[in-house]
């Protein structure tokens, strides 16, 4: 029999390597910003066009690469970073695999400029999925400029595969962040599609933090410092007030190196112990710093995890200092600036002088059909006015009736009239109906109702918004603004309109009915929250999730106290729904007892 095993050729080779490298547009962000900080550079641009599916350019002074080099630098295990095995055990660079270069350049088309300090003319070189299709001297500033267009457009399949814009632009924007987060003595630039979304001028640790999430950033961190014979702690915590629902701010830096591990994780939220709300996650960017030899970085081929070699001291070291720094910082109770007062203030009372937005009521509780009818044989004029009014109302009530699947859960409109609805314990509210009785949990049934009037409002397109007296001015991180701004058309179809975008700031003049002033801040604080939350979701859309965020935001919450009026029309409203059973969450939003239940209940 013949043989049938050969090598693969290099382009394939690398097309499967680049499997591994590459999953999306950020992990060429990571690549290539670790090789320019590799090459000593002072100063980093990132230039990105659609989210980096059409465009990723890294911009360095670095170094730069002589003629030869670069065109070594596309060749597989080509690196100038380790010579030999023992090396690995003494990484002081990013990169060492040399790796990263080839693999791009087979799903990509990858332009290369690079010039040394010395040199009167640098190197361009064009490569097309791994075939060099053009090399030549130019003249070019020194340092390095490397642009990676068309990612996958080899691949289809993994093209298709990737994910929105939004979505693609977060994972750039956390690799972009980690980077920039664990120099921040480098300055950054980052432009999207033209636009400035980053620009970090190199400074200190703290004012790094503070540029990349925004100056409310300042007031929550506690710093941490301490150095023992194995390792050097540094960094900052969040106060324990300022803790998150989500994961988001939490940064290990392991000798300027981004790395995950719920190890220390652990120890740090131990640290915590006790001043952390139930489901709380508190922020933090330690930076820690240990012998080279005493650690492994080469278990994960994407490099975000690492083995240490006294794992066991490491955590005991970590949770002390944590914990010692937050009981110097936390003595003194601190006041809380970010919260919204409004949150605080019972649901029924007012807020700057408008109303918080209750269930809004479609049934007139006073009429009775019976006694208009009596009016209307004496017929006097004024009474047949009152007369048509009260048939005006009687039709919108049974309009209200009429759209419920539900119907059938009221015997008839009198009857509907006639039941009384109870609130209990603030939580739920207790309505009669033919066959027995509904508990609806008045939170989960609001949520419902907002869930379908905001996505209907959104589809629909047809926004229904109000112009804010003075428009307000919201701070928010540069990566804040940036998802906003990839999301600005789906929020003005909810009924958003929207000023002036800066850096950090964003001017509203317009928002949905539904939403008061005072929760402009939270609500948008809560969709960004909620979309990052689904990012690894592959059924995203934008108008779900937003139709979502703002009913879980906006609607009634437990533990507030509801008129008669209000439960009325929580109820109405809820039957109105197309899917009343369900809140948009998924969780049932009342419960039925019949009669025949009710009776069971005390023949036993
Ligand atoms: P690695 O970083 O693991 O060595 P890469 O494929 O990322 O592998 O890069 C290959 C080599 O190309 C690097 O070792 C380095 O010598 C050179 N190189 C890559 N990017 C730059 C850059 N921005 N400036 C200078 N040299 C670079
Ligand atoms: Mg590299």
């Amino acid at each position: 029999m013949s043989d049938i095993i050969q090598l693969l050729p290099d382009h394939v080779a690398n097309q499967i390597a680049a499997g591994e490298v590459v999953q999306r547009p950020a992990s060429v962000v990571k690549e290539l910003l670790e090789n320019a900080i590799d090459a000593g550079a002072t100063n980093i641009k990132l230039l990105l066009k659609d989210a980096g599916k059409t465009l990723i350019q890294v911009i360095d002074n670095g170094k730069g690469m002589s003629a030869t080099d670069a065109r070594m630098s596309f060749e597989r295990h080509a690196t100038s970073k380790i010579q030999k095995a023992e090396d690995l055990f003494n990484l002081c660079t990013k990169g060492f695999r040399g790796e990263a270069l080839a693999s791009i350049a087979a799903i990509a088309h990858v332009e290369l400029k690079t010039k040394q300090k010395d040199e009167e003319l640098g190197t361009c070189i064009k490569i097309e999925g791994s075939k060099v299709v053009a090399q030549e001297f130019i003249s070019t500033s020194e340092g390095t400029s490397l642009a990676v267009k068309n990612l996958f457009y080899n691949i289809p399949a993994r093209r298709n595969f990737l994910k929105s814009d939004t979505v693609e632009t977060r994972h750039i924007i956390d690799e972009f962040q980690r980077v920039a987060l664990a120099h921040a003595n480098i300055t950054f630039l980052l432009h999207h599609n033209n636009n400035e979304v980053y620009h970090l001028k190199g400074s200190n640790l703290r004012k790094r933090i503070v540029a990349v999430f925004g100056s409310k950033m300042n007031e929550k961190l506690v710093p941490i410092d301490e150095t023992t014979d194995i390792l050097k702690i540094e960094g900052f915590v969040a106060k324990p007030e300022f803790s998150k629902r989500k994961r988001g701010e939490q940064f290990f830096f392991v000798n300027d190196r981004f790395i995950k591990s719920s190890y220390l994780n652990h120890a740090v939220v131990n640290a915590f112990d006790g001043l952390l709300e139930h489901g709380a996650h508190p922020s933090y960017f330690l930076y820690l710093t240990v012998p080279t030899s005493s650690i492994d970085i080469n278990i994960h081929p994407t490099k975000t995890e690492i083995k240490f070699d006294n794992e066991k001291a490491l955590y005991a070291m970590l949770r002390a200092t944590v914990k010692h720094s937050l009981g110097q910082y936390n003595v003194a109770p601190v006041l809380d600036f970010n919260r919204d007062s409004n949150l605080d203030t019972p649901y029924s009372f007012k807020s700057n002088g408008k109303a918080a937005s209750v269930p809004k009521i479609s049934v007139d509780p006073d009429f009775n059909p019976f006694k208009e009818e009596k009016q209307g044989e004496i017929n006097f004029p004024y009474k047949r006015e009152k007369n048509t009014q009260s048939w005006e109302s009687l039709y919108t009530s049974v309009e209200t009736v009429d759209k419920t699947p539900q119907e059938n859960l009221f015997e008839h409109q009198e009857e509907a009239k006639a039941q009384k609805t109870f609130q209990i314990q603030r939580k739920y509210v207790l309505s009669s109906i033919k066959s027995g009785v509904v508990l609806i949990n008045q939170s989960l049934a609001h949520q419902r109702v907002l869930y379908e009037q905001f996505l209907e409002s959104i589809t629909v397109k047809e926004a229904n918004s109000q112009q804010l007296l003075f428009p307000v001015k919201i701070a928010f991180s540069s990566a804040e603004i940036e998802m906003i701004y990839t999301i600005k058309t789906e929020l003005e179809n909810a009924g958003f309109s929207f000023d002036e975008f800066t850096k950090d700031s964003v001017t509203i003049k317009g928002i949905p009915i539904s939403v008061t002033e005072s929760k402009i801040t939270i609500i948008l604080e809560e969709l960004l929250n909620d979309i990052d939350l689904e990012v690894p979701n592959a059924s995203f859309s934008h108008f779900d999730v937003m139709a979502k965020s703002f009913a879980k935001t906006l609607s009634i919450k437990t533990g507030t106290l509801l008129s008669e009026k209000e439960q009325e029309g929580l109820v109405n409203d809820l039957f109105s729904c197309k899917e009343p059973t369900i809140s948009p969450f998924g969780k049932a939003t009342f419960k039925t007892l019949t009669l025949h239940e009710i009776d069971n209940l005390f023949n036993s």
